[in-house]
C-alpha cells in the first residue's frame, strides 16, 4: 500500500559517499546498511532479526547497491544515501549528484591517501560548497598511515581537516579510536553485530600525550573557524562536548572545515562513530539555502524556492535508471512542496505537462511505494515520459526552471 512520508526535516540527511575507486565506498556503504538495518517500517525502529537473516542472505551472496539513492535510518534520522560514481570518466554524472546531495563523506585508503579521483570529486563539490566529512579507511592495512593521509588532505585537497579521531593500535593490531571531543576510547575487541557494540574506555596511557597534543590541535582549528570557540579558547575556558559538536556543525555546514574521522569498514571498525558524526555534523535540508532558478525562458529573473511543504512543488530529475521490474525509473529530488503519486505536473523544460506515476522510497532490499513525499525528500519515479537528466518538474501553476543542464543523459542499467 503506499503510504504518506512526512518527516521532520531536521532528522534527514542527503548524503553522497565519495572516495578515488579501491578506496573503500562500497564496503563502507554496505557497512553503514548493516548497522542501520535495512528492515524498517514506517512508524517501527529498526531493529529486529529479520534484518540480520537479510544481512546473512546478502553477505553469502555479496550485497549489490542497485539504487541511486537508497534510504536507511539511524537513530531517529533518516539517511539518504546518494550513489555519486568515483570513477572519473563520470565527471558529468558526479556533478549532477553533487547537486542533489546536501553533504558527503570522502572515503580515503588509509595506505594511498588522497588520491587523483578525489582530488577531481573534491574540486566539484568545492563548487558547490558540499559540506564535507572525511573518513580515513583501511587501518588495518600494512603501511596504513592516518596522520600522513591528513597531511595530504591539506597538501593535495588544500582543506582543513579537524582530526577527531586517532587510531590506536595499527595494521592487524587495529583496535579502535580515541575520541578527541569526548576525550575517551572507543575500541572493537570481538566480531562485531549490529548495534552500538563498541567498548568505551579510557584513552590508553601510551597515546595520553598524543591525544592531549591533538586535541589542543582540535580546539585551536575550531577557534580559528568559529567566534564562540575563539571567546572561550582565549579565556581558557573549557567547552562542554556539546559546545563542540555544535561548533564543529557549524564550522562543517559553513564549509570551513572538514571533520576526519578513521577505522576499517571492512573489519567493521568506526562506522558507528561515522553514522553518529553523519548525523550530527552533515546538514539537513533546511540548512541548505533556498534553491535558486529562474523564470521559464527567461534567466535574468530569479525565483527562489524554500524546502517546505506549503511552497509550489519544484524538483530536480538527477538520474535516469533501467529497473530490471520496473522499468525507467527517474530519481528526483524534492525542493520544495510536495511530490504526488499521479498528480500532473509541467516539465519546465521541455514544456510538456507529466503524469506522475507511481513513487517510490528505495531501501537497500526493497523499494515501498509512497502516496507523495515532501520537500527535501529524494525519491524514484515511475512513468514519466518526456524527463531527461537535469530537467526541472514543477508546479503548473508556478513554473520555475532549476537548472539549465546540457549533459546528454545516460540510461544506468541496473543489475
Ligand atoms: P570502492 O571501489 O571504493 O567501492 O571499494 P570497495 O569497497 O569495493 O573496496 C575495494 C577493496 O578494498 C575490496 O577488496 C574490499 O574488500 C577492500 N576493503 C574495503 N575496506 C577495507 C578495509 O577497511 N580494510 C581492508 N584491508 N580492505 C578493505
Amino acid at each position: 500500500m503506499a503510504v504518506d512520508i512526512t518527516t521532520d526535516l531536521t532528522k534527514v540527511r542527503n548524503i553522497g559517499i565519495m572516495a578515488h575507486i579501491d578506496a573503500g565506498k562500497t564496503t563502507t556503504t554496505e557497512r553503514i546498511l548493516f548497522y542501520t538495518g535495512i528492515n524498517y517500517k514506517i512508524g517501527d525502529t529498526h531493529e529486529g532479526s529479520a534484518t540480520m537473516d537479510w544481512m546473512e542472505q546478502e553477505q553469502e551472496r555479496g550485497i549489490t547497491i542497485t539504487s541511486a539513492a537508497t534510504t536507511c535510518w539511524w537513530k531517529d534520522h533518516q539517511i539518504n544515501i546518494i550513489d555519486t560514481p568515483g570513477h572519473v570518466d563520470f565527471t558529468a554524472e558526479v556533478e549532477r549528484s553533487l547537486r542533489v546531495l546536501d553533504g558527503a563523506v570522502a572515503v580515503f585508503d588509509g595506505v594511498a591517501g588522497v588520491e587523483p579521483q578525489t582530488m577531481t570529486v573534491w574540486r566539484q563539490a568545492n563548487k558547490y560548497a558540499v559540506p564535507r566529512m572525511c573518513f580515513v579507511n583501511k587501518l588495518d592495512r600494512t603501511g596504513a598511515d592516518f596522520l600522513r593521509c591528513v597531511d595530504m588532505m591539506v597538501e593535495r585537497l588544500n582543506s582543513t581537516p579537524l582530526v577527531l579521531q586517532l587510531p590506536i593500535g595499527a595494521e592487524a593490531d587495529f583496535l579502535g579510536v580515541v575520541d578527541l571531543v569526548g576525550m575517551r576510547a572507543l575500541t572493537w575487541r570481538g566480531e562485531t553485530k549490529m548495534g552500538e557494540d563498541y567498548e568505551v574506555e579510557e584513552i590508553p596511557a601510551e597515546l595520553a600525550e598524543q591525544a592531549a597534543e591533538y586535541r589542543e590541535k582540535l580546539l585551536e582549528t575550531l577557534a580559528e573557524a568559529d567566534d564562540a570557540v575563539m571567546e572561550k579558547y582565549l579565556e581558557g575556558e573549557e567547552l562542554s562536548v556539546e559546545e563542540l559538536e555544535a561548533a564543529i556543525r557549524r564550522a562543517t555546514l559553513a564549509d570551513k572545515l572538514n571533520p576526519v574521522l578513521c577505522g576499517t569498514a571492512f573489519k567493521n571498525k568506526g562506522v558507528q562513530p561515522l553514522l553518529d558524526a553523519v548525523v550530527k555534523f552533515l546538514p539537513s535540508p533546511l540548512d541548505i539555502d533556498a534553491i535558486i532558478g529562474h523564470k521559464v525562458g527567461d534567466e535574468e529573473t530569479e525565483i527562489s524556492r524554500k524546502p517546505a511543504d506549503d511552497e509550489p512543488f519544484s524538483g530536480l530529475a538527477y538520474k535516469i535508471a533501467s529497473d530490471p521490474h520496473l522499468g525507467k525509473l527517474i530519481y528526483v529530488r524534492v525542493y520544495s512542496g510536495k511530490l504526488e503519486a499521479g498528480a500532473t505536473v509541467l516539465n519546465s523544460v521541455s514544456g510538456k505537462k507529466e503524469r506522475i506515476g507511481k513513487v517510490y522510497q528505495m531501501h537497500a532490499n526493497k523499494r515501498e511505494e509512497i502516496a507523495s513525499v515532501g520537500a527535501g525528500q529524494i525519491v524514484a519515479v515511475m512513468g514519466l515520459k518526456d524527463t531527461k537528466t537535469g530537467h526541472t518538474l514543477c508546479d503548473q501553476q508556478n513554473p520555475v526552471v532549476l537548472e539549465s543542464m546540457t549533459f546528454p543523459a545516460p540510461v544506468i542499467e541496473v543489475a
